[in-house]
């Protein structure tokens, strides 16, 4: 009999197939620790150091495929392991327990085994780096125990696991498997970051409901609602095996009644931006820059982020239309955000404090004016050399005053100043700031007169409005961009832009949800910025929208008490 069960949904992607569970063999299930009288500590210490480098050896190889293929973003997840897989206090561990008189695979599991534990018991998105070391583990007890490798699922086939790690989901090939489904897992873990950018049509967190689903049963995933459908009927089933998802359009798009959007892309890289092209996204709305500062032992220095500004804009080669336009033209606009540490996201050589750089603390443009003025110097020289190659814009997250913007843009002031004086090439970026404080929103006006766009990062805006972490659990359905205050919070950031004639963007997760694309233009947004597998079906939904019906839907979503009649006013559950 068909049944659904929901989870969340990570691309507007469908797939059928029958179910396969990854297998089942735990690695870390061992034999019987054998007697330590018959263990020889330097065969065990031989044996490890080649399982080791076998291990390291892969991991590079899988970076660079994943570097070349998906983005480095993505492929960043592997320097990650390869830092738990060398991590000195990991490997003391393995060789006291060898001393001690264990073979090599017992010494590995226990020697991670208190480090798994200690990730799981935190919160949010530092739980799942207990999945990244759990990984390497594995991948290290499989060397260990020359198990061949295990056969993959057949072709056609969704895959169920309880969870996935990242190695996993990049042995999964694309083209073969028909769609993913997981029991644990949330939408911001490395292997759900690797799953969206492949496009893959998955459904993570379906909860325990999800083991009753047999090996063989046809399964179908469809991603956009987050619904996973066993054993559907004809109906459904052929609606999810047609629909294709929709075709990839590089012309820009307007609504019905000719409104011009903007259907962007977020990446981490100048690979990713070249992916994001090829999808039909008219521009980058966010480059997420701390993605070039992460998994490495020091910061990249002001050439290196000066060729991946650049290289990320000659992605988006000019057309016809771009060149009859302004400069700024938005066809090929780069926003490149500056530095935005602090709050979840840890560079470990900055030597950031939970509480001192945490949510509330120094993170974003803070860090950039304070701690950290001398990278934010190198940073904007380099992005005022890119923009003599084309429309880059800068902008500077977690601004919460016109004064913390004023300084900035006087820093850049001076930037480009020594530039000059210098004799070396560089253009003035266009200017923006992220809204994604309360403050910011309600002095939108005040710091629209100073830049020309600002651009709404729902992801923090929502847990900022809501005095609700993002990344807990726990607080997650007050964290939703849905909430009516949130809504509020948009339309008076929207109101403000236009009294000073800036216009707004959305580049927070809600951006890449066709569904919300209609809201979020009756409130008078101009661009979406999203994880680039999204912008096909964004753009199909931007192209089918009503204006009249935009707006009346924004009105009402403005006048509701809970998400949960926006969703009503949006005909969505
Ligand atoms: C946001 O907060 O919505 C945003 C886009 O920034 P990030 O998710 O990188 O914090
Ligand atoms: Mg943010």
């Amino acid at each position: 009999m068909s049944r659904r069960l929901d989870g969340t949904g990570l691309t507007a992607a469908t797939g059928v197939g029958p179910a396969w569970w990854l297998d089942g063999s735990d690695p870390a299930d061992l034999p019987t620790r054998p007697d330590p009288e018959t263990i020889d500590p330097s065969t065990e210490r031989d044996r490890f150091g080649a399982a080791r480098e076998a291990v390291r050896a892969a991991l590079e190889r899988e970076r660079e495929r994943t570097a070349r293929e998906v983005g480095g973003e993505e492929a960043a997840v592997f320097d990650a392991h390869v830092e738990f897989l060398t991590d000195p206090a990991i490997e003391s561990a393995v060789d006291g327990s060898i001393e001690a008189g264990h073979p090599a695979p017992h010494a590995v599991r226990d020697a991670f085994a208190g480090h798994i534990e200690t990730f799981e018991a935190m919160e949010g998105r530092m739980a799942e780096r207990a999945d990244d070391l759990r990984d390497v583990r594995d991948r290290l007890l499989r060397e260990l125990s020359d198990a061949d490798a295990t056969a993959g699922p057949p072709d056609g086939a969704v895959v169920l696991a309880t969870r996935l790690t990242p190695s996993e989901v990049t042995r999964l090939d694309p083209d073969r498997v028909a769609g993913v489904a997981t029991v644990l897992g949330g939408g911001t873990a490395h292997a759900a970051i690797l799953l969206r950018s492949m496009g893959t049509p998955a459904v993570v967190g379906v909860g325990e409901d999800l083991r009753s689903v047999d090996d063989g049963v046809v399964v179908g995933i469809d991603a956009a609602t987050g619904t996973v459908h066993v054993d559907p009927d004809p109906e459904v089933r052929d609606r999810l095996e047609s629909s294709d998802g929709p075709p990839v359009v590089h012309d820009r798009v307007t609504t019905r009644g000719d409104t011009a959007v903007t259907v962007a892309a977020n990446v981490g890289s100048a690979a990713e931006a070249r992916a994001a092209m090829e999808r039909g996204a008219d521009g980058v709305g966010l480059f997420r820059t701390e993605f070039l500062f992460l998994d490495r032992e020091a910061p990249p220095d002001e050439d290196e982020q000066y060729e991946a500004y650049r290289d990320a804009l000659a992605a988006f080669t000019r057309t016809e239309a771009s060149d009859a336009g302004d400069p700024h033209d938005p066809y090929a606009r780069v926003i490149v955000r500056t530095l935005d540490v602090g709050g979840d996201k840890d560079v470990p050589y900055l030597d950031l404090d939970p509480i001192e750089n945490g949510f509330l603390g120094v993170r974003g443009i803070r860090f950039s004016l304070g701690p950290g003025r001398d990278l934010f110097e190198a940073q904007l020289r380099a992005c005022c050399r890119a923009a003599a190659a084309g429309p880059l814009a800068v902008m500077f997250p977690l601004v919460s005053t016109p004064g913390e913007l004023d300084e900035a843009v006087a820093i850049l002031e001076d930037v480009l100043d020594g530039l000059r004086a210098e004799g070396v090439e560089c253009a003035r970026p266009e200017l923006g700031v992220m809204v994604e404080t309360p403050a910011a929103a309600l002095s939108a006006a005040a710091l629209a007169r100073r830049v020309s766009f600002l651009s709404l990062g729902t992801n923090d805006l929502s847990g900022y409005v809501m005095a609700a972490q993002r990344d807990v659990d726990a607080v997650s359905s007050l964290a939703d961009p849905l909430q009516p205050a949130v809504l509020r919070a948009i339309d008076r950031t929207v109101r403000g832009a236009r009294e000073e004639g800036a216009w707004v963007g959305v580049c927070g997760e809600m951006a890449g949800d066709p569904d919300l694309a209609r809201l979020l233009i009756g409130l008078g947004v101009e661009e979406l910025s999203m994880a680039a597998p999204s912008v096909p079906a964004v753009k199909a939904a931007v192209a089918a929208i009503d204006d009249d019906d935009a707006r009346r839907v924004a009105e009402a979503a403005l006048d509701a008490e809970t998400p949960e009649q926006v969703r009503s006013a949006l005909s969505i559950q």
